[in-house]
Order: structure tokens, then sequence, then C-alpha cells
């Protein structure tokens, strides 16, 4: 048999790394098997958002904070639903996560921690976001580890990809198998490999609808599948809540991405929303995304049109805020997303909904504007939208991550669906589900939970896996 590692870490991406890191600091030999050409996995695409209390930066700037006062913001924003003991261990390590990532040279935003406004809102400034998004991440996480690569302490293999988990005759996880046949052993097995947000398929058997977002190519639920294929349990896909708002780019594919403001802290809505039958389906200035977000969730094909005219494209602040003139003309040359006319009529023809809903509708939203009273509560109505040329920009809930995923217990080990873990086998990041967190989106709780738990398994999987040993003797 080949070399047996003390922990084999599958996906260096932001669990993964600082898995390794810490594993390796302890004093393990890991091996590190990665399917892309480079670490850092969706770090390069995220918007690099963490949240943490009791941090240096939080103590400088005179914010009084507490995990209980982080945990009590979850529930109250996710309805109570969700793992509490998952999210209250995360909420106890969150902040000493934030002062590690500052030691290791990572920069937020000046003004952060801040109170943000993509997701619902903390009652407390406890979101950091970096300077360059996750990118700002990797570029710190991705030396720390390069040098324990250097000490020899961690071996990587970039363009390895897991096909599947190897195990003993007592169904403990002994090793993986790759792609190309290898297989690599250890006494410690961890998935860090993403989430299933880049597999159409297992969206389609998950979720059933199709996926729509921007994704980490290599998110395809390697992990979760293999996992699963050892009896590990699978939870949480049934809180999913979809992203407020994603639109289409003329220069990206099928990629959708949020390239317009729809959050009224942000740029107060000066368009209607429309959904596929014509009609508003919500006070478009609500404040609450969590509201936004389970108005949206409702209407065909979870998607709405923003419709306006030339006179709030020229006064509004801009909609598209991401690109440049040249690039709004081409979306609107070129996109099916993206709809001009001279009419209503027009309007309602190339973007396929019914011309009599979209008057009746525009109509409606008029009479309400010119006496400031709206049939849905809306307050901020500055114009009409009656002069052509009319526009209409589709939007779409959007994902990014991955809702379901296995089930762990504190100590990262994998569980059965009968609670029992499977031995040596741990999982941390996307793969235990973004759904854990409950039925909400609770800002910074994808990429903080995946570096925690990352730190804490390779900080500790030497010794739990040492008690995990002793109980079974
Ligand atoms: C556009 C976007 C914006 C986001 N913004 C935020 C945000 O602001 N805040 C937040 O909290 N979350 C955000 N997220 C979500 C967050 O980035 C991810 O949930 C988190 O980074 C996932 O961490 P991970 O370690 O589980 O997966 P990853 O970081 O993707 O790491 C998994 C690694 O495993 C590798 N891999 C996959 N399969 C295999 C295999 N079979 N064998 C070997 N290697 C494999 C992958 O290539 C990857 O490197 C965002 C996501 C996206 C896409």
């Amino acid at each position: 048999m080949s070399k047996v590692w003390d922990v084999v870490v599958v996906g260096a991406g932001t669990a993964g790394m600082p898995c390794a890191i810490f594993a390796a600091k302890r004093g393990a030999k890991v091996m590190v098997i990665e399917a892309a050409d480079k670490i850092g996995g969706t770090l390069w695409l995220a918007s690099g958002q963490i949240s943490g209390t009791k941090t240096k930066l939080q103590a400088k700037r005179g914010i009084d904070d507490s995990p209980d006062k982080h945990f009590a913001d979850f529930m109250r924003i996710n309805h109570g639903t969700g793992d509490h003991p998952f999210m209250r261990k995360f909420a106890e390590n969150a902040g000493a996560t934030v002062d590690w990532l500052q030691d290791i040279g990572w920069q937020p935003q000046d003004d952060h921690p801040a109170i943000t406004y993509g997701h619902e809102i903390y009652t407390t400034p406890r979101t950091y976001w970096s300077k360059d998004g996750g990118i700002g991440l990797a570029n710190v996480l991705a030396p720390a580890f390069d040098a324990e690569v250097k000490k020899g302490n961690i071996t990587l293999k970039l363009s390895t990809r897991m096909s599947e988990l190897i195990t003993d005759d007592h169904g403990a996880a002994v090793g993986v198998r790759t792609t190309s046949g290898q297989e690599i052993h250890g006494k410690n097995i961890v998935l860090t490999c993403g989430g299933y947000a880049a597999s159409a398929e297992l969206w389609g058997k998950f979720h059933n609808r199709p996926v729509r977002g921007q994704f980490w190519p290599h998110s395809k639920g390697d992990g979760i599948k293999a996992a699963m294929s050892l009896g590990a349990e699978f939870k949480w896909a049934d809180n999913l809540i979809p992203t407020f708002a994603g639109t289409s780019d003329p220069d990206s594919g099928d990629t959708k991405w949020i390239n317009t403001i729809c959050t009224p802290q942000l740029r107060m809505p000066w368009e209607i929303f429309v959904n596929l039958n014509g009609e508003r389906f919500l006070a478009e200035d609500n404040p609450s995304v969590d509201v936004r977000e389970r108005a949206l969730m409702k209407q065909p094909d979870m998607v709405f049109w923003s419709i306006y005219d030339e006179a709030v494209r020229e006064k509004a602040p801009p909609l598209l805020f991401a690109w440049d003139k040249p690039k709004q003309d081409r979306a609107f040359a070129t996109h099916a997303d993206y709809r001009t006319g001279a009419t209503l009529d027009e309007l309602a023809e190339k973007t396929g909904l019914s011309a009599a809903a979209l008057k009746h509708t525009v109509e409606r939203y008029n009479q309400g504007q010119a006496v400031k009273s709206d049939a849905f509560g809306r307050l901020h109505m500055p114009l009409p939208i009656h002069k052509g040329p009319f526009y209409a920009v589709k939007h779409y809930a959007i994902s990014v991550l991955s809702f379901g995923g296995v089930n762990t217990d504190l100590n990262c080990r994998v569980l059965r669906g009968n609670g029992q873990p499977i031995p040596n086998l741990y999982a941390a990041g996307e793969m235990v589900g973004f759904g854990r967190f409950g039925n909400a989106y609770l800002s910074g709780t994808s990429i903080g939970p995946a570096i925690t738990y990352g730190r804490l398994l390779g900080d500790q999987i030497l010794v739990w896996n040492s008690n995990q040993s002793q109980a079974a003797e």
C-alpha cells in the first residue's frame, strides 16, 4: 500500500486551506488534492463578506458585541430555523477567525466592520468585506498554505480530482481514489470540496428547478456524493432561499450576477418590478431583503422584469451600476434579457409579457404615483412611467451556493442517518450545507464558517481522531 498520510484533505479552497495549514502546524503530514490547477476555490469569485464578534477591529472602534448577540441575530433573521448548536459554535469562534486572518495580512475595507445591506441586516456592525472581495482572502490564505508546503508539512497535488472514497472492511474511510485511478491513503480523510452549485444534475435532484447564478466550476458536489455513498445523511436543502436578484451578462455566457442595484438602502427604486403575468408583486422599496426574496420565490419561474421609461433612465441613479455605457448599450442591443420599445405594446411583444396586463399595471402604478398612494404601499415614487422609449431588464432569483449538505457533528465528523459517525471521515465548508444556517440569507455565513470550521478541524483533528479511536477500543 502507498504511504499513509496523517490527514488527506480533498479540496484546497476556503475550508481546505485553513484546515491543512492548522493540521500542518500541529505536526501532521498532510496530503492535499485539488481538482483545479490552483488553490483558493470559490474565493476567487466570492464577494468576500465574513462576520464575527469580539474582534480586534470591533474593539478598536469601540463596538460592543458578543457571540450571543450574533447568534440572536441569526435567530431573528432566520426565524429560529437551522442547526442551532452548529451556528452557536460558529458565532463563538468567528471572531478568532477574523483576527487570525488579519494576523496573516488580510485587509478589510477601511470602514469595516460595518452594517451591510446585501442580506438582512445585523443589529451591530460585525460584517467585514475584503478590499479585494474573496480574492483578498485567497491572497492571504494561499501564502500561509504555501509556507507549509515549503516546510514539507503539506504535499499538494493540483489538477487531481477525487472520484470516490476508499473504506476498510469496517466501513471506515481510509483513503480516496482519484479520477486517474490513483489511491491516496490517510488516517483522517477531510472533505472540503465545496458544494453542488455548479451541478445542474444535483440542483435538479435536490431542488427540482434550474440553477441560476455564478459558481466555481468545480463545485459539482463530488464530496457530497462520495460521503452519501458511505451512508452520510443529506440535510438542509429545504431551507433554500434565493438571492435577490441577478441579471444576465452579455459577455459571460449563461451566468447571472448582481449587475443592478435593487437594494433600497443603496439606491431607491425608480422602476417597477413586473412578474411574468405582467403584474407587480411587492413594494419595490421594501427595505427587508428577506421579504423581497420570499416574494420573488412565489413568482412564476422566480423572475421579474424591471420596467422604466426614458425619463427614469435619464434622472435616476444608474440601475446597471457595474457597467459602463458601451456595455449597457451592448446588453440592450444583443441580449434577450435587456429590451427596449417605443411603446408599451412593443415592449410587451419583445419581453413576451401580455400587453394588456403590462399596460394595466403601468397605468395603475402611475395613478397611485400621481396621488402618492401605492397599492403595495411603496413610498418612493419620484416619476411616473409614461413616455417611451420604455426599457425592461429581466431579473432572476439567483443562487451562488448549495443549501443542502452532509450532516456532521460539532467536531466535523460526517454522520450517518442514525447519528453515528463514519469513522475517520470529516467535512467542512459548503458541503455541510449553507441551509444549516436556516431558511434565510445570513451575511458572511458561508465563507466565515468554512474558514472557521476548517481552522478548528485542522487544529484538533489529530486530538479528535485519537479520542475517537480510544472510544472505539
Ligand atoms: C459569486 C459568489 C459570491 C459569494 N459571496 C459570498 C460572501 O460574500 N460571503 C460568504 O459567506 N459566502 C459567499 N459566497 C459563498 C462562499 O464563497 C462559498 O460558500 C465558500 O467559499 C465555499 O467554501 P468551500 O471551502 O466549501 O468550497 P471552495 O472554496 O469552492 O473549495 C472547494 C475546493 O475543492 C475543489 N474540489 C471540488 N471537487 C473536488 C474533487 N472531487 N477533488 C478535489 N478537489 C475538488 C474545488 O476546486 C475547490 O478548490 C459566494 C459565492 C459565490 C459563487
